[in-house]
């Protein structure tokens, strides 16, 4: 039997003309789960771990997963337990990461927002550092931490105005963006924070943007980071740590972002130019350790050929996979089995049951479906499970872990009375 790898996406393959994650057959997982069903390999996110660690073998280097691309207990565990740290944005985040055996001591807290109830309870589990995002929350963490007879462990999220080359939602180091410090307050702001009697001032980080697929950006905002290192360290205030931030990007369609440890092999000969090589560094990988370790499984319900278009109407929808509705992103969609026989293969516009016309999975694709087949929307391990919602009342999918040739159900299909809980009538 000939086997068939998808591009990008080496631990997802076709045997024969059945679609395989690992040792498992998608369609046989599907039969016992239900869909839309969530599949992840979990040999895809220890290699695509593994690229970084090639990457900074040597150094001293802590990777902290950006837990907000998918957030799920069972994939936090898989890096929990393969020693990384977490990028939080919540303190729902933190326990999760709490909950999946995550050590607090290498959890970094980043976004702009964070309220005080938040800062205690991170500062109380003993959470490595908390990048903040503005002067306002420097003043209000320092406080927090005071009454708790506590220092906060700081780096300050300098915004290095390079333009990542990105959607723009979801670029954040520019100029215009509500992320980080501006580069001209940077110095100010550092020396404030080492002025105030709540912090300790540990690291700088910067994160540029999400799914980069050059390498300019990160080398431009590396040098002006370092720049201002340089600066900072000259009024007396030291630096231990370096964090860069994620955002390395994926193959979605034919992206060509660059290899994890050949970027880092390029990052780290500037660092050594620089003389920077020996600091502690920190990066915050999401989408690239988790985006190709997942697929949406989904069937198609109903076909309805039309005047303009044709609709291939499945039972996944912007509840569970919302980057297409959101940014008018792209996933592959194959077919879980082979073709189905004697369907031309003709144009689909793939969508769900969400009412809303928003509601599309890919525009256009070129498929031989008919109803009752089983279709794979791949790419979906990052951004989509932790986006969904229950609109509609639709109940978040099931999601299931593979490991070789097992598979471990790590979330139940939710129910409605789970989508109730908590309700009351007046
Ligand atoms: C979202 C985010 C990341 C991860 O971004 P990816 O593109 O998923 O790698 C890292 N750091 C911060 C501060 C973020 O907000």
């Amino acid at each position: 039997m000939s086997t068939q790898h998808l591009p990008g996406q080496p631990h997802f393959a076709y045997r024969g003309d059945e679609l395989f994650a690992e040792e498992l057959g998608l369609a046989e997982l599907a039969r016992a789960h239900g869909t839309p069903l969530f599949v992840y390999s979990k040999a895809a996110m220890l290699s695509a771990l593994r690229a970084y660690q090639r990457g900074f073998a040597g150094r001293d280097a802590q990777i902290c997963y950006a837990m907000k691309a998918n957030s799920s207990l069972g994939v936090l565990q898989v890096f929990a337990q393969a020693g990384c740290g977490f990028d939080i944005v919540s303190g729902g985040e933190l326990e999760r990461v709490l909950a999946a055996g995550g050590d607090a001591r290498k959890v970094i807290f980043s976004g702009v927002g964070k309220t005080r109830s938040e800062m205690q309870r991170a500062l109380a589990a003993g959470i490595g550092c908390f990048n903040v995002e503005s002067e306002a929350e420097l003043e209000v963490l320092s406080q927090v931490a005071q009454d708790m007879h506590l220092q906060a462990p700081v780096s300050i999220r300098v915004n290095p105005n390079v333009d990542p080359k990105t959607h723009p939602y979801i670029s954040t180091g520019l100029k215009g963006n509500k992320f980080g410090i501006a580069h001209e307050r940077t110095l100010a702001t550092y020396q404030r924070a080492a002025n105030l009697p709540g912090l300790t001032v540990v690291g700088i980080d910067c994160h540029i943007g999400s799914q980069i697929t050059q390498e300019a950006p990160y080398l431009d905002a590396m040098d002006r980071v370092l720049d201002l290192v340089e600066s900072i360290e000259a009024a007396g205030i030291p630096i231990k740590h370096l964090d860069f931030g994620g955002g390395l990007g994926i193959d979605y369609n034919g992206d060509t972002p660059p290899a994890a440890d050949t970027l880092w092999a390029h990052l780290l000969e500037k660092l050594d130019a620089r003389g920077f090589g020996t600091r502690k560094l920190m990066i915050e990988p999401g989408r690239s350790l988790v985006g190709n370790a997942g697929v949406c499984l989904t069937e198609v319900l109903y076909l309805k050929p039309g005047e303009q278009k044709n609709f291939c109407i499945v039972d996944a929808a912007m509840n569970d996979l919302p980057r297409p509705a959101m940014y008018q992103a792209f996933h592959q969609i194959v077919p879980v089995s082979g073709p189905a026989p004697d369907q031309p293969a003709l144009e689909w516009e793939v969508v769900g049951p969400v009412c809303e016309s928003g509601d599309w999975i890919g525009h256009d694709r070129m498929l031989q479906v008919q109803a009752g087949n089983l279709l794979a929307v791949m790419s979906a391990g990052a951004y989509c499970m932790s986006m969904a919602s229950n609109y509609n009342t639709r109940g978040r999918a099931a999601e299931v872990l593979v490991d070789g040739a097992k598979a471990h159900l790590i979330r139940e299909r939710e129910t409605p009375v789970d989508q109730m809980r908590g309700e009351k009538l007046a």
